[in-house]
Protein backbone atom coordinates (compact mmCIF):
# COMPACT_ATOMS: atom_id res chain seq x y z
CA UNK A 1 0.00 0.00 0.00
CA UNK A 2 1.77 3.52 -0.85
CA UNK A 3 2.31 5.83 2.06
CA UNK A 4 -1.26 8.41 1.31
CA UNK A 5 -1.92 8.95 4.73
CA UNK A 6 -0.27 11.26 7.21
CA UNK A 7 -0.51 11.46 10.74
CA UNK A 8 0.93 13.91 12.67
CA UNK A 9 2.95 12.57 16.11
CA UNK A 10 1.99 15.16 18.97
CA UNK A 11 5.00 15.08 21.00
CA UNK A 12 7.85 16.90 21.20
CA UNK A 13 9.94 14.34 23.17
CA UNK A 14 12.32 12.66 20.94
CA UNK A 15 12.31 9.20 22.96
CA UNK A 16 9.15 8.78 22.40
CA UNK A 17 9.15 9.79 18.82
CA UNK A 18 12.07 7.35 18.11
CA UNK A 19 9.19 4.71 19.91
CA UNK A 20 6.70 5.75 17.54
CA UNK A 21 8.63 5.73 14.41
CA UNK A 22 9.60 1.90 15.61
CA UNK A 23 6.27 0.72 16.70
CA UNK A 24 4.73 2.26 13.39
CA UNK A 25 7.33 1.18 10.93
CA UNK A 26 4.77 -1.79 9.13
CA UNK A 27 1.85 0.99 8.68
CA UNK A 28 1.75 2.61 4.93
CA UNK A 29 1.90 6.24 6.87
CA UNK A 30 3.64 9.30 6.34
CA UNK A 31 4.87 10.68 9.81
CA UNK A 32 5.59 14.39 10.91
CA UNK A 33 6.66 14.62 14.53
CA UNK A 34 5.72 18.11 16.41
CA UNK A 35 9.06 19.58 16.50
CA UNK A 36 8.93 19.36 12.25
CA UNK A 37 5.52 21.76 12.01
CA UNK A 38 5.96 25.53 11.76
CA UNK A 39 5.31 26.90 15.19
CA UNK A 40 2.97 23.72 17.07
CA UNK A 41 0.80 24.88 19.46
CA UNK A 42 2.15 24.47 23.27
CA UNK A 43 -0.43 22.19 24.92
CA UNK A 44 -1.16 22.75 29.00
CA UNK A 45 -0.62 18.73 29.96
CA UNK A 46 -3.93 19.89 32.74
CA UNK A 47 -6.33 17.07 32.48
CA UNK A 48 -6.55 14.62 35.21
CA UNK A 49 -6.13 11.66 33.21
CA UNK A 50 -4.01 10.44 30.84
CA UNK A 51 -6.65 9.77 28.39
CA UNK A 52 -7.73 13.20 28.74
CA UNK A 53 -4.08 14.77 28.15
CA UNK A 54 -3.40 12.58 25.02
CA UNK A 55 -6.78 13.53 23.97
CA UNK A 56 -6.16 17.34 24.43
CA UNK A 57 -2.86 16.99 22.68
CA UNK A 58 -4.05 14.93 19.73
CA UNK A 59 -6.90 17.46 18.92
CA UNK A 60 -4.55 20.31 19.41
CA UNK A 61 -2.45 18.95 16.78
CA UNK A 62 -5.47 17.58 14.31
CA UNK A 63 -6.54 21.65 14.70
CA UNK A 64 -3.26 23.04 14.27
CA UNK A 65 -2.94 20.52 11.15
CA UNK A 66 -5.62 18.97 9.66
CA UNK A 67 -4.08 16.16 9.98
CA UNK A 68 -5.37 13.06 11.58
CA UNK A 69 -2.65 13.75 14.97
CA UNK A 70 -1.89 10.40 17.10
CA UNK A 71 -0.76 11.20 20.85
CA UNK A 72 0.47 9.41 23.86
CA UNK A 73 0.49 10.27 27.53
CA UNK A 74 2.23 7.92 29.97
CA UNK A 75 2.17 7.53 33.94
CA UNK A 76 4.40 5.49 36.61
CA UNK A 77 1.67 4.03 38.76
CA UNK A 78 4.25 3.41 42.05
CA UNK A 79 2.10 0.77 44.18
CA UNK A 80 3.76 2.25 47.23
CA UNK A 81 2.66 5.84 46.26
CA UNK A 82 -0.98 4.75 46.14
CA UNK A 83 -0.20 4.49 41.64
CA UNK A 84 1.24 8.32 42.20
CA UNK A 85 3.04 9.54 40.33
CA UNK A 86 0.31 8.77 37.72
CA UNK A 87 -1.04 11.85 35.47
CA UNK A 88 1.97 13.97 37.31
CA UNK A 89 5.07 11.45 36.25
CA UNK A 90 6.33 14.13 34.39
CA UNK A 91 6.33 16.53 37.07
CA UNK A 92 7.03 14.58 39.70
CA UNK A 93 10.09 16.57 41.51
CA UNK A 94 8.42 19.91 40.71
CA UNK A 95 7.13 21.55 37.50
CA UNK A 96 10.80 22.02 35.53
CA UNK A 97 12.32 19.07 36.64
CA UNK A 98 14.84 17.15 34.90
CA UNK A 99 14.70 13.11 33.94
CA UNK A 100 17.24 12.89 36.55
CA UNK A 101 15.85 15.13 39.38
CA UNK A 102 12.45 12.72 38.74
CA UNK A 103 14.37 9.71 39.32
CA UNK A 104 16.33 10.62 41.87
CA UNK A 105 12.94 11.72 43.59
CA UNK A 106 11.55 8.54 43.06
CA UNK A 107 14.01 6.73 44.72
CA UNK A 108 13.82 8.90 47.77
CA UNK A 109 10.06 8.38 48.40
CA UNK A 110 10.70 4.55 48.23
CA UNK A 111 13.49 4.48 50.75
CA UNK A 112 12.14 1.83 53.25
CA UNK A 113 8.90 1.40 51.12
CA UNK A 114 7.68 -2.53 51.45
CA UNK A 115 7.03 -2.68 47.59
CA UNK A 116 8.52 -1.65 45.20
CA UNK A 117 6.30 -2.94 42.18
CA UNK A 118 5.37 -0.57 39.73
CA UNK A 119 3.38 0.20 36.15
CA UNK A 120 4.29 2.02 33.05
CA UNK A 121 0.44 3.28 31.27
CA UNK A 122 0.54 4.30 28.35
CA UNK A 123 -2.82 5.99 26.80
CA UNK A 124 -2.44 7.01 22.76
CA UNK A 125 -5.36 9.02 21.55
CA UNK A 126 -6.01 9.35 17.99
CA UNK A 127 -8.28 12.67 16.54
CA UNK A 128 -8.98 12.90 12.52
CA UNK A 129 -11.79 15.24 12.73
CA UNK A 130 -14.10 13.03 12.53
CA UNK A 131 -13.28 10.53 15.54
CA UNK A 132 -11.52 10.08 18.55
CA UNK A 133 -10.55 6.52 19.27
CA UNK A 134 -7.85 5.71 22.50
CA UNK A 135 -5.67 3.22 23.29
CA UNK A 136 -4.17 1.88 26.48
CA UNK A 137 -0.78 0.31 27.29
CA UNK A 138 0.33 -1.02 30.78
CA UNK A 139 3.83 -2.81 31.41
CA UNK A 140 4.01 -4.41 34.90
CA UNK A 141 7.68 -4.10 36.72
CA UNK A 142 9.42 -2.70 39.85
CA UNK A 143 11.70 0.16 40.68
CA UNK A 144 15.21 -0.43 40.82
CA UNK A 145 17.52 0.63 44.23
CA UNK A 146 19.14 2.49 41.63
CA UNK A 147 19.51 4.14 38.31
CA UNK A 148 21.49 1.37 35.94
CA UNK A 149 21.63 2.14 32.11
CA UNK A 150 21.61 4.88 29.28
CA UNK A 151 19.54 4.01 26.53
CA UNK A 152 15.97 5.27 26.37
CA UNK A 153 14.80 8.51 28.60
CA UNK A 154 12.90 9.32 31.48
CA UNK A 155 12.31 6.56 33.97
CA UNK A 156 14.09 4.30 32.04
CA UNK A 157 17.14 3.69 34.00
CA UNK A 158 14.84 2.46 36.75
CA UNK A 159 12.48 0.31 35.72
CA UNK A 160 12.55 -2.95 35.44
CA UNK A 161 9.74 -4.61 33.38
CA UNK A 162 8.18 -7.89 35.61
CA UNK A 163 10.21 -11.14 34.44
CA UNK A 164 13.29 -9.02 33.34
CA UNK A 165 16.64 -8.44 34.77
CA UNK A 166 17.54 -5.34 32.96
CA UNK A 167 16.23 -1.78 33.50
CA UNK A 168 14.33 -0.18 30.47
CA UNK A 169 17.59 1.73 29.98
CA UNK A 170 19.72 -1.29 30.24
CA UNK A 171 18.18 -2.74 27.10
CA UNK A 172 18.46 -2.35 23.32
CA UNK A 173 15.46 -0.40 21.64
CA UNK A 174 14.41 -3.55 20.10
CA UNK A 175 14.00 -4.90 23.47
CA UNK A 176 12.19 -2.19 25.38
CA UNK A 177 9.69 -1.96 21.98
CA UNK A 178 9.20 -5.64 22.42
CA UNK A 179 7.88 -5.13 25.79
CA UNK A 180 6.96 -1.65 26.53
CA UNK A 181 3.28 0.13 27.46
CA UNK A 182 4.24 1.88 24.06
CA UNK A 183 4.09 -1.26 22.36
CA UNK A 184 1.21 -2.36 23.96
CA UNK A 185 -0.95 1.14 23.47
CA UNK A 186 0.72 1.18 20.03
CA UNK A 187 0.50 -2.36 18.59
CA UNK A 188 -3.99 -2.03 19.22
CA UNK A 189 -3.78 1.34 16.71
CA UNK A 190 -1.63 0.11 14.60
CA UNK A 191 -4.49 -2.98 13.82
CA UNK A 192 -7.17 -0.76 14.30
CA UNK A 193 -5.49 2.00 11.59
CA UNK A 194 -4.54 -0.42 9.21
CA UNK A 195 -8.41 -1.91 9.32
CA UNK A 196 -9.02 1.61 8.51
CA UNK A 197 -6.52 1.99 5.98
CA UNK A 198 -8.27 -1.30 4.13
CA UNK A 199 -11.53 -0.31 4.31
CA UNK A 200 -10.38 2.97 2.37
CA UNK A 201 -8.90 1.01 -0.09
CA UNK A 202 -11.98 -0.87 -0.76
CA UNK A 203 -14.27 2.02 -0.98
P1 LIG B 1 4.42 12.46 29.18
O1 LIG B 1 3.59 11.34 28.68
O2 LIG B 1 5.23 13.06 28.07
O3 LIG B 1 3.63 13.45 29.98
O4 LIG B 1 5.51 11.81 30.12
C1 LIG B 1 5.33 11.62 31.50
C2 LIG B 1 6.65 11.32 32.14
O5 LIG B 1 6.92 9.94 31.98
C3 LIG B 1 7.86 12.08 31.63
O6 LIG B 1 8.70 12.34 32.75
C4 LIG B 1 8.52 11.09 30.69
O7 LIG B 1 9.91 11.28 30.61
C5 LIG B 1 8.18 9.78 31.37
N1 LIG B 1 8.05 8.70 30.39
C6 LIG B 1 7.12 8.62 29.40
N2 LIG B 1 7.30 7.47 28.73
C7 LIG B 1 8.33 6.84 29.30
C8 LIG B 1 9.00 5.61 29.01
O8 LIG B 1 8.67 4.86 28.08
N3 LIG B 1 10.04 5.30 29.82
C9 LIG B 1 10.44 6.09 30.87
N4 LIG B 1 9.86 7.25 31.15
C10 LIG B 1 8.81 7.62 30.38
Amino acid sequence: MAESFTLVLATRNPGKVAEMRDLLADLPVRLIPADALDAPPDVEEDAPTLRGNARKKADALHRHTGHPALADDTGLEVEALDGAPGVHTARFAGPDATPAENNEQLLQVLQGADTRRARFRTVVAFVDGKDVHDFEGVCEGSIAEAPRGDEGFGYDPLFVPEGEQQTFAEMSAAQKNAISHRKRALHQFAVFLQARLEAQARS
